[in-house]
């Protein structure tokens, strides 16, 4: 089948769209291949489609490679599987919840943990039905808080979930791995430039969770990298605690005044003037900054924290963030300090001697106090001393104070050195392809999923879980592929293999095209066919903007037995015979 231009449902557009913040967003509308119906939520139009169906295929082949069964759950919910598992607390707002006309609760779900877990305890009850991988490509649901970029961070988008269910952390382990190669299957065929990153830093340790990312400039994620090997997204770099010191020849802790400081910069200059110390000057990295937040946990209910870490440091918002998951952060704000008149706003600092009010009393109340990994037993610091204008120096961890444990959310830096020791960090950015996960028990252990294993005694069944972004992936692999002109499709994925474009006013290019994009398609070489009635520029045009990896201008030239074949990636053009361009496109197609 061919498909004509002329009948094609599709409108190329002269200007970008404005709300299109980057350039796969820009192209991919103004080619038509999407149209946004609200934001985060998007129309597929022919082209799209195409492509959208082509990454679902891809997907599909590599998870049946593994021996991944295909089945499909709904997108709308009940809500008791969720509040089994808490999740229906846990997921916030970002969980797109509806009521139906009984008043029952329902969401449209935004993974299907749940369900899986269900329905293999529905059907399964031995050791000798696992292990199993089920997967499914389905729509879902998150109310973002800022959907963004089009198909990248939508509401409602295309994901292809899979669950994995075995008997021991054995199995489990090996799920796990032939998802990581599935994985590299994809993403190589999605033709995308990816790393693999850990994912988190938590007591499961570095290979339980890991993400794929696609580099791009325009990415959500930062991840770092080493020379030897690390690589992690930076909210799972785990920097070491710092060296313990010996303090014994510290000076007890002294208040100064510490007039028109405000910043540390200021600090810093005023401590070298005023207080110089011995040994060296005194640094920013020597001040203490507490920065305070407050934690609104899934309960609705607000608690205080103070983040202690060296002065030349920020907190990296969402280091932070995934740090105190399933909390959100928000500002500590004026109405706060009201309610804790201790905290003396900027000179903020820890140590009952200057009535500090970090840390948590022994009922558990007041300001919870973590501090950075720099700050370990020993370790000597400028920070506030509670009172305006004034801080206290030579403070020293352990002794004068104490903090209620680690909290490792400094930014990470160009340069840092690798956790693992394997040289210093470099940062890039990423966008989220896939993200594989051991869930481990949690999920089973929630909603009973209960095996028999080989001595007859009920077992409880282990998980992974593993997502691949497959509406996202479009916009990835525009976003990676697009130029100036347009979107530049790899040949798998192309809505089309070959654009023809017949230019000039007579009949005869337009013959000529018409029956070479039948002998193409005999050849099962999928063709886009341009017959309008429209000027070769707007044609040409059109061509660029649309994608297609290679173009065939049949016009001027044919009266001299050749036609011109364009491709679209690197720009070239050759001119080919009249009699060879269908097998030379051919080859071009099949490779
Ligand atoms: P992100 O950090 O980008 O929000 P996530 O950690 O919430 O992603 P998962 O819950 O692991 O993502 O979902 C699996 C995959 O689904 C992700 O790796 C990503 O490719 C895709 N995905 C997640 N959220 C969205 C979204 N809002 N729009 C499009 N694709 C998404
Ligand atoms: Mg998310």
């Amino acid at each position: 089948m061919i498909t004509r231009m002329s009948e094609l449902f599709v409108r190329t557009l002269r200007e970008d769209p404005a709300d299109a913040e980057v350039p796969s967003h820009r192209w991919l509308v103004r080619a038509g291949y999407i149209r946004r119906v609200a934001p985060g939520i998007y129309s597929w139009l022919p082209l799209g489609l195409k492509v959208l169906h082509k990454v679902e295929q891809i997907v599909r082949e590599e998870m049946d490679a593994i021996g991944a069964q295909e089945v499909r759950f709904p997108a709308l919910l009940p809500r008791e599987p969720y509040e089994a598992t808490d999740r229906w607390t846990e997921y916030g707002p970002n969980l797109l919840r509806l009521t139906d006309r009984k008043g029952a609760d329902m969401l449209l779900g935004p993974t299907h943990e749940e369900m899986f877990t269900l329905m293999v305890k529905d059907l399964y009850s031995s050791y000798k039905d696992l292990p199993l991988s089920l997967y499914q490509i389905q729509t879902k649901y998150r109310d973002e808080a800022r959907p963004r970029a089009g198909l990248l961070r939508g509401r409602e988008f295309v994901m292809k979930d899979s669950y994995s269910f075995d008997i021991d952390d054995a199995g489990l382990a090996a799920s796990y791995d032939a998802h990581r190669i599935a994985y590299q299957r994809i993403f190589d065929r999605l033709c995308l430039e990816y790393v693999i990153v850990s994912a988190t830093s938590g007591a499961m340790g570095g290979s339980a969770s890991e993400e794929f990312l696609a580099v791009a400039e325009i990415g959500e994620d930062t991840f770092v990298r080493s020379p030897g090997g690390y690589a992690a997204n930076v909210e799972a770099v785990k920097r070491p605690l710092a060296p313990e010191q010996d303090a014994s020849g510290v000076p007890a802790a002294h208040v100064e005044d510490t007039p028109d400081s405000p910043t540390i910069e200021t600090l810093v200059a005023l401590s070298n003037e005023r207080f110089p110390r011995a040994d060296r000057a005194w640094a920013a990295a020597d001040t203490l900054k507490n920065v305070l937040f407050m934690l609104k946990h899934p309960d609705g209910t607000r608690t205080p924290l103070a983040v202690g870490l060296p002065g030349d440091r920020e907190v990296d918002a969402k280091r932070l963030e995934a740090a105190v998951e399933p909390a959100e952060v928000e500002a500590f704000g004026d109405a706060d300090f009201e309610k804790y008149p201790q905290l003396v706003k900027g000179y903020i600092g820890p140590g009952a001697a200057t009535g500090g009010a970090l840390g948590l009393d022994a009922d558990g109340k007041g300001v919870r106090y973590l501090t950075d990994p720099a700050v370990v037993p020993g370790t000597r610091w400028i920070t506030g001393a509670n009172a305006p204008g004034r801080h206290v120096y030579d403070l020293v961890c352990g002794r004068d104070f104490t903090s209620d444990g680690v909290l490792d959310v400094a930014e990470i830096r160009e340069g840092d050195p690798a956790p693992d020791g394997s040289g210093p960090l470099t940062l890039a950015r990423g966008i989220e392809m896939g993200h594989i996960f051991q869930l481990g028990r949690k999920y089973a252990d929630a909603l009973g999923l209960k095996v028999l294993d080989p001595n007859g005694k009920l077992v409880t069944v282990t998980m992974g879980s593993y997502g691949v972004g497959v509406s996202r992936a479009v916009a990835a692999v525009a976003e990676t592929t697009c130029d100036d002109k347009g979107l530049a499709w790899p040949r798998n994925l192309a809505p089309f293999d070959v654009h023809i474009v017949a230019t000039g006013k007579d009949a005869a290019a337009l013959d000529f095209a018409t029956a070479l994009a039948h002998e193409l398609d005999e050849a099962g070489v999928s063709v886009l066919l341009d017959d309008r009635k429209a000027s070769p520029g707007v044609k040409f045009a059109d061509a660029e903007v649309l994608g297609m990896p290679t173009s065939v201008v049949v016009g001027r030239t044919l009266a001299d037995g050749v036609v011109e074949v364009r491709d679209r990636a690197s720009g070239e053009k050759t001119e080919v015979g009249v009699d060879v361009v269908a097998n030379h496109v051919v080859a071009l197609v099949k490779g």
